[in-house]
């Protein structure tokens, strides 16, 4: 089995899938509970106060919150589109409604100008007139 240093504390270990060993992986883990259960109990708290309570880096609690692991209402997350505070994910429900819209909107865009190019090209009289404008 081939052998890798872990990322993190450079030990040498078993690679499956993680970057980081299966020690690491754990305390990971370990630490994601902690963050967990300070926010059960203090849900009302800015991500720097959650950082000094917990020993986890800002950066890995915000992770968590992004990828919708962890909730808050201290008002320091905030949707990436309109800066409201949002307790978890990335976007507020408006704006995470209306880039769910967009997208479909964009694949029926991309769908109806498929299906016109499809008719414009099974129609020779419409191919030679549009050629005609340009
Ligand atoms: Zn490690
Ligand atoms: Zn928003």
């Amino acid at each position: 089995m081939e052998m890798y240093n872990c990322r993190r504390c450079k030990k040498l270990f078993p690679r499956l899938r993680e970057p980081i060993c299966s020690d690491c992986i754990q305390q990971d883990e370990d630490l994601f509970n902690d963050v967990k259960n300070f926010l059960r109990d203090n849900p009302k708290t800015l991500i720097a106060d959650v950082a000094a309570e917990t020993g986890a880096s800002a950066k890995k609690i915000l992770g968590w919150l992004r990828e919708g692991r962890l909730e808050i209402v201290g008002g320091d997350l905030t949707c990436k589109a309109c800066g409201e505070g949002i307790s978890t994910g990335i976007f507020c429900e408006p704006c995470q409604s209306k880039v769910n819209q967009d997208l479909d909107a964009m694949e029926n865009s991309v769908g109806a100008a498929r299906a016109a190019l499809e008719a414009e090209a099974r129609s020779n009289v419409v191919t030679m007139h549009s050629r005609a404008k340009k």
